[in-house]
């Protein structure tokens, strides 16, 4: 996948990552999020499917419910 930033010719790749996510003012950092990672400038993009998924991930955390997390949190 080409990057989108502009001025960079680098190529997206498939990297695990560790992503910092803010929610209901806390910061949650995840590791070995699934990502796309530009070796150039570093950008990282997320897949849209990912993103729900932590989404639903944090919402389960903040209710304190749910232990089986296939991200560590
Ligand atoms: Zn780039």
């Amino acid at each position: 996948m080409k990057c989108h930033t502009p001025g960079c010719s680098g190529e997206h790749e498939a990297r695990a990552i560790s992503h910092a996510v803010i929610y209901q003012e806390r910061s949650f950092v995840v590791h070995d999020v699934p990502a796309e990672v530009c070796p150039e400038c570093g950008e990282a993009v997320l897949a849209e499917e990912t993103t729900m998924y932590l989404e639903l991930l944090l919402r389960r955390k903040g209710r304190g419910k749910g232990t089986a997390f296939p991200f560590e949190i």
